[in-house]
């Protein structure tokens, strides 16, 4: 996540971020070419990101990335991609959901998945409404093992990427 500090510019609206109310941020995933690179590693109103013409566009290149980045990351591990979600377990015992639409992670126990999918929740409001979208499709995760199968599954993989990185 972005470093935010109180009265930091929203680079949509140019107008101050109050960093003790709910503010959408990402990491720097952008190239300084990139037409859209001071948006990224910047903290955003949620209001304005919401509503932004180019919200889509970036939303799209930011899960371009972090899929790119699962495939050499050797301690995640891709349990799900569909049109609205990106679902990888992490080897600390998380699973990270990324809403794609909004660019938006959600971190939860792997031991506490099949709780959270009873009714999934987040702390921001604006995460909160893209779940409640989302119900029908996050349940497509509780058919997933997630602490069996699929990790040995990936056994090779995880050799292989171990391998690659000299771990
Ligand atoms: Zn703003």
């Amino acid at each position: 996540m972005a470093i935010v500090v109180s009265g930091v510019l929203c680079p949509i609206c140019n107008k101050p971020i109050d960093v003790g109310k709910d503010f959408f941020a990402t990491t720097a995933f952008l190239e300084a070419n990139d037409p859209l690179y001071r948006f990224s590693d910047a903290a955003m109103h949620w209001e304005c990101y919401l509503t932004w013409n180019q919200r889509s566009n970036f939303a799209s290149c930011y899960a371009e990335v972090i899929e790119k980045e699962e495939t050499s990351n050797p301690f995640w591990h891709r349990l799900l991609l569909s049109d609205e979600l990106f679902v990888r377990y992490g080897e600390i015992g998380e699973v990270d959901i990324l809403l794609l639409k909004l660019a938006a992670h959600v971190r939860v126990k792997a031991h506490n998945v099949a709780v959270w999918l009873q009714n999934p929740s987040s702390e921001s409001r604006y995460i909160q409404a893209e779940l409640n979208r989302l119900r029908e499709q996050l349940q497509k995760i509780n058919e997933l093992d997630i602490l069996g199968s699929p990790l040995a599954r990936q056994k090779d993989r995880v050799e292989a990427k171990k391998k690659k990185f000299r771990l």
